[in-house]
């Protein structure tokens, strides 16, 4: 690997110079009013990403895995039940911590490639009368097939069934890189982390909570400690932790906020479109195809993209790490080997994303894939020249 290289994961995400400055900072007191500084506005900004006007927002020292367990932990009771679909690996695993936490799952399976299915969701919801089911699980954005869903139709399946179920969503890949609508959409829990659309290191669990679950908190008896939200609250009135917080990192998601913020919201989403609307003309080029079944799925943050039968997709991986220093993302559980993906959220550009594609596309060709050297990367040009950002301004 080269450290000169962006990487093409879909996480942890490149981080900007500035961002990385702002993590690397000298110690201060964390229960001082100069930790209240960057604490209480980070916590502001990540409400603005999530277009809310009253989530109450927590940042614990841990990863978006952590998130997960903040929501159901602070929330439910050991049997409760929990709708969920799943539909790749992200979503599996949220099921299994559920089901390990002694959580009755619903399980709604849903083909890995697809959406998750609003209409059965409403078929499980107007079929339980009695309201046995206390959270729906939505996954936003499934990192594992490069598929996004539709959570506002998720939202109208539990109203048209009106069914009091909170509802909790993974925003891990798509919080501040595709558009979130956190009040709009009702929801109850949203769970992302530092390392994806906030372009900083590993290290923190971020999440929103609306008022209805923190009402749900005074009913959940799930043991909590580490992510207990009163705990959180307490300490958050006293520009402080119940433990000691990962102050240089709040520090770099505070200027996160304020870069996402200043680029204007609106316009990093553009930009995490133009940049796949790019890499798929690449894809279409190459003749392959994406694990997204079509295009009201697609993601703009990552692409699994299939490769022909008996090929191995983890090899082109392999293959870019070890010649060229490129890391793309392998495929996980039921597509292993079948896909490869090219993570494109955070600290992107279109010239950025150019150089990822040509990487994608000499991996290829080495590896005897029936692929023309430059196709992908003259459809992604062609897409760029049409689409800047500057044409886009010009023609505002
Ligand atoms: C990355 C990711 C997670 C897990 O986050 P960690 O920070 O690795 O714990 C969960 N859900 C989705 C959709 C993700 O992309």
């Amino acid at each position: 690997m080269s450290f000169q290289n962006p990487v093409f994961i879909p996480g942890p995400t490149n981080i900007p110079e500035s961002l990385r400055k702002a993590c690397d900072m000298p110690t201060i007191d964390h229960r001082s009013p100069l930790f209240g500084q960057i604490l209480h506005p980070a916590r502001a900004g990540v409400q603005k990403i999530l277009k809310s006007d009253s989530a109450e927002v927590f940042i614990f020292p841990s990863t978006g895995t952590g998130g997960w367990e903040t929501a159901l932990t602070n929330t439910l009771s050991a049997g409760d039940k929990v709708l969920a679909a799943r539909n790749g690996m992200f979503s599996h695993r949220w099921i299994d911590m559920c089901q390990r936490h002694g959580l009755n799952v619903e399980v709604v399976e849903t083909p890995w490639g697809e959406g998750l299915p609003a209409d059965r969701y409403e078929e499980f919801l107007t079929a339980d009368t009695s309201h046995e089911i206390k959270v729906v699980l939505a996954t936003h954005n499934e990192t594992a097939t490069g598929v996004k869903s539709d959570i506002a139709a998720v939202r109208k399946a539990l109203n048209a069934a009106q069914h009091p179920a909170l509802l909790f969503v993974d925003g891990v890949s798509s919080i501040a890189s595709m558009d979130f609508r956190f009040d709009e959409w009702g929801v109850d829990v949203a769970v992302t982390g530092s390392q994806k659309g906030f372009m900083l290191p590993a290290g923190l669990a971020i999440v929103g909570f609306s008022q209805k679950a923190m009402e749900a908190t005074k009913t959940g008896t799930l043991p909590r400690t580490f992510f207990d939200v009163h705990d959180m609250a307490k300490g958050y009135a006293n520009n402080a932790y119940p433990y000691t917080p990962a102050v240089g990192l709040m520090n770099g998601l505070n200027q996160a906020c304020d870069m996402l913020l200043n680029e204007g919201l609106e316009n990093v989403f553009a930009r995490h479109h133009r940049i796949a609307e790019g890499v798929r003309a690449a894809v279409g080029a190459w003749g392959l195809e994406l694990c997204a079944a079509d295009p009201t799925v697609y993601s703009d943050t990552v692409s699994a993209i299939r490769t022909p039968s008996g090929f191995n997709a983890t090899d082109i991986v392999t293959h870019a790490a070890e010649k060229y220093g490129v890391a793309f993302g392998v495929g996980l559980g039921e597509v292993a080997g079948k896909v490869f993906r090219i993570g494109h959220l955070g600290s992107l550009t279109d010239v950025m994303a150019l150089s990822g594609i040509a990487t994608a596309e000499m991996c290829m060709v080495d590896l005897g894939l029936n692929i023309q050297l430059g196709s992908g990367v003259a459809a992604a040009q062609e897409y760029y020249r049409g689409h800047s950002a500057a044409v886009q301004k010009d023609a505002a």
